[in-house]
């Protein structure tokens, strides 16, 4: 299997079983929006709990947060979004489509970063034009490139009318933590070093959204902002990228698929930032920075709001700017990553399968209960009175029913889903074979084999799993 088969195979298996459909699909699609499906939603909620127990219930002294997608324009002003948050683009002069430079550039090897003037960007891109090919028509000529702005504008309260600026939409979503840096403070009087969580929307006006879930319009980032004294930033830091690591390898992914990468050139207020990447089909990219900010976020803010954003440190009684060191993931880019790790194909029983391996804990199905004829209501009754009593012994677990065609097809399904478990209900287990009444056989997703089990060790084999 080839890398890009791989993306096709995730691709297609993502929306035969109802984990990602592409956004407006009947109106053929919206680039760059997708929609989770039933499937999708539950993986992705089991993500969003797992990174929410990691970065606040587990933690002493970090709060959580949700806040509102519109903000004060002013926000996006300090920031420096309305003047800086832009990405390169040219236009193929055959077929018009439209190139990131940037990251055509970065392809090469060669580095365009965000300080650049479009005179800079364009002497590299002159220089490197020839290698340069459009990705519709292969052809080599560009229009120059040109600064273009990613925030989306909303109208919002329609101010731009009256010579106002608009009201974006978040262009990323942990602004909403530096706005509420203070009422954090004021309502739950944290003690210095804090942090503060958040999952919310963003987004881009990216000029080429692609790779799936990778570089969309729309997605979803888990943020988190940790509040320290001046200069005490190099020891939380290099913990927090370690915490960071280890948690993606606690829900399964494989550690080798993971890799660090330090920024090489830095913007002029950070300290030090770090990637860490995924090895995703088209190879190691970005699933979430890591950067140590100094105090330039509340600093900005303190300066354009006129709000005093210093922390007195109840002990010393002294002020001063907390610095940040933030993490930030992609949820659509940690979806991915997971797919990607799991995809797998085998031989079993003689036919080749696909199956995901998902980490049980993960997992968006836990088990699967079927019957194995469905035009037995002996047996069908018995298997609905087996999934009512797992679902009781294991509350809030995705217990799914299963029915349809013969056993083999279902499992298939089933592996392809990623349900680490399936229980079958037969004539034994009706109690044909009276040393048997009573029994279920477990069926393990990975490889194949099953075991004959009373109801309750079934329940404990998946309690244990999950
Ligand atoms: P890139 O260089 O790939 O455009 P970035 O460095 O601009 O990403 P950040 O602004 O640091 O990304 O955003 C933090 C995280 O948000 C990224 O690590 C990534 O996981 C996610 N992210 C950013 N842009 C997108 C996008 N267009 N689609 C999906 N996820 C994104």
């Amino acid at each position: 299997m080839t890398n890009l088969d791989l993306m096709e195979k995730i691709v297609s298996l993502a929306k035969r079983r109802g984990f990602v459909f592409p956004g407006s699909e009947i109106y053929g699609g919206l680039a760059g929006v997708y929609d989770f499906g039933p499937h999708g939603v539950e993986l992705l909620n089991n993500l969003k709990r797992l990174w929410w127990e990691a970065s606040v219930s587990a933690r002493d002294n970090w709060y959580g947060l949700d806040a509102g997608m519109f903000k004060n324009p002013k926000v996006w002003e300090a920031s420096g979004h309305t003047s800086g948050f832009s990405d390169p683009l040219a236009e193929c002069k055959k077929c018009n489509t439209r190139i990131r430079v940037d990251k055509e550039l970065e392809a090469l090897g060669v580095t365009a970063d965000e300080k650049m003037s479009e005179e800079e960007i364009n002497a590299l891109f002159d220089a490197h034009r020839a290698e340069i090919a459009c990705p519709k028509c292969g052809g080599h000529e560009f229009s120059p490139a040109k600064k273009f702005n990613l925030l989306v504008k909303s109208n919002l309260g329609d101010f731009a009318s009256e010579g106002g600026e608009p009201v974006y939409l978040p262009g990323e979503a942990c602004q909403g933590i530096y706005l509420d840096y203070k009422n954090v403070v004021d309502s739950m009087h944290p003690k210095i070093p804090f942090g503060i969580a958040q999952i919310g929307k963003a987004f881009r006006n990216e000029i080429s959204p692609r790779n799936f879930l990778f570089r969309c319009r729309e997605f979803e980032q888990a943020d988190t902002q940790l509040f320290v004294k001046p200069d005490e930033n190099k020891e939380a830091y290099e913990a927090l990228k370690e915490e960071r690591m280890a948690w993606y390898q606690s829900i399964g992914i494989r550690k080798e698929k993971l890799r660090f990468k330090q920024h090489e050139n830095l913007v002029f207020y950070a300290k030090d930032a770090w990637d860490i990447e995924y090895e995703y089909p088209w190879g190691f990219d970005e699933l979430e920075g890591i950067h140590d900010r100094s105090d330039y976020d509340l600093s900005q803010h303190q300066k354009f709001s006129g709000t005093d954003l210093s922390y007195a440190d109840p002990e010393t009684g002294e002020k001063f700017i907390p610095w940040i060191l933030e993490t930030s993931m992609g949820m659509g880019r940690l979806f991915l990553a997971i797919l990607a790790d799991a995809y797998r194909e085998d031989e079993l029983g003689g036919e080749t399968r696909a199956y995901l391996a998902l980490s049980p804990k993960v997992a968006p199905v836990k088990a699967m209960v079927s019957p194995l004829l469905k035009n037995k209501p002996e047996l069908v009754e018995k298997a609905k009175e087996i999934r009512a009593a797992l679902s009781k012994a294991l509350p809030g677990a995705a217990i799914a029913w299963d029915d349809n065609g013969n056993i083999g097809k279902r499992y298939r399904r089933q592996d392809e889903i990623g349900t680490p478990f399936c229980i079958t209900i037969d004539f034994d287990t009706l109690g044909e074979k009276p040393e048997l009444k009573d029994t279920v056989t477990l069926r393990h997703r990975d490889s194949g084999e099953q075991e004959r089990l009373t109801v309750s060790e079934a329940a404990e084999k998946i309690r244990a799993a999950i």
